[in-house]
């Protein structure tokens, strides 16, 4: 018989072990994370015996939750050690935003889309993920009333890297952003070293478009 509770805890280790550290990650707090987080309460019911596989899934309204590696790439990128005050654009799902708030001391989330974002809320409240803040709007303009960010993380493709969210970096902060065209990007990590950015491309990746002032335009047509 399905033991939920100690099966998806066997599930969790299998995509450690199989697909993360495989790999490349090596952060352990970050490993010690993805063994704990219950991805499969963040997507849908029917899509939860998937929760564990390697691969994005669909969360509604077009978005994705995005892939397990991928999560773990990014956060180890941000190379957080506990005390840092984050900035997520691009809620979802709520499963990278529950991630960093394990491995940060403040976590500020945006997600345009406001029925993710209530779901996503609803959900860090039974889950007690307190040092979480969550609003509705456009990420890409930032949120001024808490910067500076120690880390930045954008969950969706831009065109360039949003100018507010450079400015609302703090000094040797760290962003991490897709940017590239309307279907594919590569992954960058900037740090902002004596008020510069100095950028670095990781790899390639495909995330979901960013959309907004600084981001593309939702007119545009597929
Ligand atoms: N981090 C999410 C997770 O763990 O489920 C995955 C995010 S999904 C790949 C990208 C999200 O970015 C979508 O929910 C989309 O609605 C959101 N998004 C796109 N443009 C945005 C913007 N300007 N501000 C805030 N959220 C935005």
């Amino acid at each position: 018989m399905f033991n939920e509770k100690q099966d998806y805890k066997i599930l969790r280790e299998n995509m450690v072990e199989s697909h993360i550290k495989p790999r490349g990650i090596k952060d352990e707090r970050v490993l010690e994370v993805m063994r704990e987080i219950p991805r499969h309460l963040f997507v849908s019911e029917s899509e939860s015996s998937y929760a564990y596989e390697d691969f994005p899934l669909s969360i509604g309204n077009e978005q994705t939750i995005s892939q397990p590696y991928i999560v773990a790439l990014m956060t180890e990128l941000l190379q957080l050690k506990g005390d840092e005050r984050v900035l997520e654009i691009g809620t979802g799902s709520g499963y990278q935003t529950a991630i960093l708030s394990k491995l940060a001391q403040e976590v500020y989330t945006i997600e345009n889309i406001e029925s993710l974002a209530l779901k996503s809320e609803k959900l860090f409240e039974k889950l007690g993920y307190e040092n979480v803040k969550i609003k509705v709007g456009d990420g890409t303009q930032g949120w001024t009333k808490y910067s500076p960010y120690n880390s930045i993380i954008v969950t969706a493709g831009a065109p360039k890297i949003p100018e507010p969210l450079i400015e609302q970096l703090a000094e040797n902060g760290k962003i991490i952003i897709p940017v590239g065209n309307y279907f594919s990007q590569s992954l960058v990590v900037g740090e902002k070293i004596k008020d510069e950015l100095i950028t670095k491309t990781i790899c390639g990746c495909m995330f979901v478009p960013l959309i907004g002032k600084y981001g593309w335009d939702n007119s545009i047509q597929m």
